[in-house]
């Protein structure tokens, strides 16, 4: 199942990513801070997209309220290591939620439940680049974002 049930053990998505993140940063030799933790939590929360202000929010309900700018670093270093991803549409974010070390991912963004999953598109990226270069362009960065409603917000309307 691509998109998690309603009902199911969330703190379990959440372990699973805080040690995949810190796993991922010790092989990398990059620093994963206690700011850099707690944004990540922050965002995983839940599986709906977030906006960055959000996030501090989320960040002040449980400590001192966060500077935007350090949110912001935080965010970017956390994207450039693919634990979360920027949705370009919406000027959001959703935590990673299966490892695939840097390979693009494609992104269903739910218009129902908000919520966004993710799966493994190589073929697609591979013939959008082709593609591409058939028009003399070098891709050099892809996003491909599905808009549309999730199978249980799907069940829900019909
Ligand atoms: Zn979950
Ligand atoms: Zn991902
Ligand atoms: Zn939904």
């Amino acid at each position: 199942m691509t998109f998690p049930p309603s009902e199911h053990d969330h703190a379990h998505c959440t372990d699973e990513l805080l040690q995949r993140a810190e796993k991922l940063c010790a092989r990398r030799g990059a620093r994963l801070t206690g700011q850099r933790r707690d944004v990540l939590a922050s965002v995983a929360r839940s599986h709906a997209a977030v906006g960055a202000y959000e996030v501090i929010e989320r960040m002040a309900d449980h400590g001192p309220r966060p500077a935007p700018i350090t949110v912001y670093r935080a965010l970017d270093f956390l994207v450039a290591h693919g634990l979360v991803h920027k949705i370009e549409s919406r000027n959001a974010y959703v935590a990673c939620s299966h490892a695939h070390e840097g390979s693009p991912a494609a992104l269903l963004l739910c218009d129902g439940c908000g919520a966004v999953a993710e799966f493994d598109a190589p073929d697609a990226f591979t013939s959008l680049s082709r593609r591409a270069a058939g028009h003399g362009f070098k891709a050099e960065h892809m996003v491909l974002e599905l808009s549309g409603k999730c199978d249980h917000c799907a069940g829900q309307a019909a």
